[in-house]
């Protein structure tokens, strides 16, 4: 017996769910790659991006990539083999780009904050100011760390680097955050920054973004890891084909210009709202669960969780029964723990194209397999969530029923 037939819910911390209106906008046919409306779409969206990055002073690149090409990209378009760079630790994804540049010969120092913590930015001005010497290059983090749920003050650590006075490169991979919660380049000191289009940006995987500051830039000439796919150089020509290095992934390009124009639409700040919103929905439902014993959040400070994904340790019971049940009988398919999570917990995505009837929906088959595996929760989850809801959402931010159309179709 299931209760799968109907629309399957997708609650991974990406890809995530591409709305419709970015599925039709791909669907046309190919079309000339030199010249007609594709320049203008990555023109365009070349501008947007560094809009949705915050940097007027920075340039922008759409790589043929996923996030790991973007990282790449970052590395060695400013870095030089045996650079050293200092990566933030704050879960699994910094440490996984710091992987990407020890491959390329890159010298990596991990500061590590844990699996549960966020980056203290006190501890990043202190390492800094003992490099008197300036080996360090760059300063590597992540704005939420899609592994552990939790999410970095980049603002602080952007300080922590000015108060220490160093002059490294600070490169920040917003790949799980970006068009979920806000991103300043400019105004938080950031010299590169990453995402990719599959989270925040409800696009399907394939494009990375990097956008790079001045100071970027000017390193760039330097670099020594440059290589021809990556390099901004290249790319920054004036033929249109130079600014994939080849063939423009043009369909993803059409979906990308859609989901951009849905995200300024309803507006920076209502799309981050509405992630603050689904989210903390989300915390007071797995607050009333962890009340069982079973269930508690990875990240210990609850500042520090994030507004695109909550990580949730699940102990004393099998998280992958968890996540079968909600896929198998209720057609909800949850995150997988990674890291040290691998095992040991499920994660619930809120991010990019979501609304209240997908969480509320998501939460509900949570707590229906919770209770159909008799794990043991604090009952009541899901009505904490609407109640929370209920109360921070007033109906004065309703549109007004007359204009409903069901209204206007029934003449009443
Ligand atoms: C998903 C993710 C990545 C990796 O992106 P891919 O597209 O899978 O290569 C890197 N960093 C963070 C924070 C992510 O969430």
């Amino acid at each position: 017996m299931t209760l799968r037939n109907g629309h399957e819910f997708l609650a991974i911390p990406g890809p995530t769910n591409v709305p419709d209106a970015v599925l039709n906008a791909m669907h046309r046919p190919a079309v000339e790659i030199y010249t007609g409306p594709l320049v203008e779409t990555t023109l365009t969206c070349l501008e947007d991006l560094k809009r949705l990055f915050g940097t007027s002073t920075g340039r922008s690149y759409i790589y043929a990539a996923n996030g790991h090409g973007a990282w790449e990209a970052a590395l060695t378009n400013v870095l030089s083999r045996g650079d050293k760079v200092l990566v933030l630790g704050t879960g699994r994804f910094p440490t996984l780009w710091g992987e990407m540049g020890t491959f390329i010969g890159v010298e990596v120092e991990e500061l590590t904050f844990g699996f549960r913590q966020a980056v203290d930015p006190a501890a990043v001005e202190a390492r800094l100011k003992a490099d008197a010497a300036g080996q360090i290059k760059a300063v590597l983090m992540v704005q939420v760390d899609t592994a552990s749920g939790v999410v970095n003050d980049v603002a602080a650590v952007g300080r922590a680097i000015a108060a220490a006075g160093h002059g490294t490169l600070f490169m920040v991979d917003a790949i799980a955050s970006l068009a979920t919660m806000p991103f300043e380049m400019d105004a938080w000191g950031i010299d590169v920054a990453v995402t990719g289009s599959q989270k925040g940006l409800m696009t399907p995987p394939g494009l990375g973004f990097v956008a790079a500051g001045p100071r970027a830039l000017a390193a760039h000439r330097s670099a020594g890891l440059r290589t021809a796919y990556w390099d901004w150089t290249k790319r920054d020509g004036p033929v249109h084909y130079q600014k994939y290095c080849g063939t423009p992934p043009e369909h993803l390009l059409f979906g990308l210009r859609q989901a951009i124009d849905m995200l300024f639409e309803e507006g920076l700040d209502a799309v981050f709202e509405r992630h603050r919103l689904l989210a903390e929905a989300t915390r007071r439902a797995v607050g009333v669960w962890a009340e069982g014993g079973a269930l508690s959040f990875n990240v210990l400070d609850p500042a520090a969780r994030a507004n695109s994904i909550t990580a949730v340790r699940v102990e004393g019971a099998d998280p992958q029964a968890l996540r079968s049940y909600c896929t198998e009988v209720c057609g909800v398919t949850l995150g997988e723990g990674i890291g040290e999570l691998l095992g040991h917990g499920v994660r619930i995505a809120h991010m990019g194209h979501v609304n209240a009837a997908m969480m509320l929906g998501t939460l509900a088959v949570v707590e229906t397999a919770l209770g159909a595996l008799g794990i043991a929760h604090g009952k009541g989850g899901v009505q904490a969530a609407i109640d929370f809801l209920a109360a921070a959402v007033p109906p004065a931010d309703v549109r007004p029923a007359e204009e409903s159309p069901l209204r206007r179709v029934q003449g009443s």
